[in-house]
């Protein structure tokens, strides 16, 4: 009979405000030959959800030293240069506290696939404006209009070591893969609805398609591909990557009219020019950007006036764009999660006091990542569940509180509906913005055993210290049991 068991491992790294998610997981298949002699196969995948902090050196020296321990034996996989392989990383978006470490980490690492949400061009520097104050001064501004506006030219200049203008010249026989993640405006394809049909190979099985000419920026780049919309990546048969991006983003972030579309256009190409011009200061540079800032708000703000609405620019209007990743099990099978629980009691928010020490377990495998997202009303949520179907949601067991605990992006609705039993805000609480609320951190207070009630949720404040958590499926699936680091 085949069996199968998944055990991964998530290791939020604490680099302040900010997101670092290291995940690894094991999948290992026991197969039945004719002569009843058992067949093993091991499939290891590293992965990564965003990359960044407020703090720049924080996380440049956490993808360093965790690319350092990465050089161990269980990488059976390398590339021919010895650097280590991370099957996939996942960007949510484009703000400094989610990108900041990718250029360290493309460098630290060989990446197989890096998925993005899809966008327009503007609609990210709309996006990325909200994390554009005097903080991000000391980024250099090319770097920061070419990974707004063109993140796949972006990717292969770090990743070629080369100097803007020679973006698309290939160093690499084997260049990243890169995924862009549409809208998400019907659900996924059910959560295991039908036998699980296994496979060794270490590839993912995921619809895509080439993008036409100008639908993304670097549409011409061979590796550059679009995932059918809803629809999930799935390894072995077993494991799944759903992501979703939520279809608002589409009105929220485009909210102007198209002869205003237009001129942002022509100004953000000017930008971009005079970006690729040696001559121009950074701080010409940067003026020309916070212009562009400038007009862009105005041209959203004009809209919304019209209407009768706030003349600000939302926070929805910056963040909804966040491209969100449920991972889990397909099959539906025992299951249960496990969290260390720090022994340092700086790693909870003020408000919590933890009563179990130790090892907690609950039934379920499925992780829920939302970046700067929003799940605060139950529009939003209610979007996300028919998205990711019942099953998915029930499984779902370990949440990244949105937008760092966020009193815009997370309540009360978000716990009754998601109802996980281990949440998680990473954040540095004593700088700006001040994350997580504290109507947030309460709001996560409990979840719902269906057979012994309420019961007090696991909240850990990711700020310096790294916090793992383990999940595991399979029939045999208990702490310990074929765990690798
Ligand atoms: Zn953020």
């Amino acid at each position: 009979m085949d069996d199968v068991t998944i055990s991964t491992n998530v290791h939020f790294c604490g680099v302040g405000q900010g997101l670092f998610v290291r995940g690894s997981t094991l999948i290992k298949l026991v197969r039945a030959s004719a002569e009843s002699q058992s067949e093993y196969t091991r499939t290891l995948l590293h992965w990564v959800y965003d990359c960044g902090s407020t703090d720049d050196k924080l996380v440049i020296d956490k993808v360093n030293s965790l690319a350092g321990a990465d050089q161990r034996p269980q990488f059976s996989e390398r590339a021919p240069d010895e650097r280590p392989i991370l099957d996939f990383v996942v960007i949510s978006h484009f703000d400094c506290d989610h990108i900041r470490g990718l250029s360290s980490l493309l460098k630290a690492y060989k990446v197989k696939r890096i998925f993005l949400p899809y966008h327009d061009p503007l609609a990210i520097l709309g996006e990325v404006f909200s994390s554009l104050d005097e903080s991000a001064r000391d980024v250099d501004p090319r770097d920061l209009i070419q990974a707004w506006t063109d993140p796949v030219a972006y990717i292969r200049r770090i990743q070629n070591g080369g100097t803007l203008g020679d973006s698309m010249v290939r160093a690499d026989d084997d260049p990243t893969k890169i995924i862009y993640v549409p809208y998400s405006d019907d659900p996924a394809p059910e959560r295991g609805n039908r036998e699980p049909q296994y496979s060794d190979s270490p590839e993912p099985v995921m619809a895509i398609r080439r993008p036409q000419s100008e639908e993304v920026p670097s549409s011409q780049d061979a590796d550059v591909s679009i995932l059918t919309a809803s629809s999930n990546v799935v390894w072995c048969g077993v494991w799944e990557f759903v992501p979703y991006v939520d279809p608002q983003a589409r009105q929220a972030l485009l909210s102007f009219k198209p002869a205003e579309k237009i001129k942002l256009d022509a100004q953000l190409e000017k930008i971009k020019t005079r970006s690729n011009d040696p001559k121009e200061t950074e701080e010409r540079l940067w003026e020309a950007i916070l212009d562009l800032k400038l007009q862009f708000y105005k041209a959203v703000s004009r809209k919304k006036v019209r209407r009768g609405r706030s003349e600000k620019v939302s926070p929805r209007e910056k963040n909804v764009i966040s491209l969100m990743a449920y991972l889990g099990a397909v099959p539906s099978l025992p299951s249960g999660v496990w969290a260390r629980i720090p022994d340092d009691k700086s790693a909870y928010p003020p408000q919590v006091m933890p009563n179990v020490p130790g090892w907690v377990r609950h039934h379920g495998d499925g992780a829920l990542f939302t970046g700067d997202g929003f799940l605060r009303g139950s529009k939003d949520i209610s979007k996300l569940v028919r998205f990711l179907g019942v099953s998915r949601i029930e499984n779902t067991v370990l949440l990244q509180v949105p937008h760092h605990g966020s009193g815009q992006n997370g309540s009360k609705f978000t716990q009754d509906a998601l109802n996980t039993p281990i949440n998680v805000f990473c954040a540095n609480p004593s700088e700006s913005p001040y994350h997580p609320d504290t109507a947030v951190v309460d709001a996560f207070a409990t979840w719902k055993d269906a057979s012994t009630g309420y019961r007090q949720a696991l909240r850990v404040l990711v700020n310096r210290l790294d916090f793992s958590v383990r999940l595991v499926t399979g029939a045999r699936a208990y702490p310990g049991y074929y765990w690798w680091v």
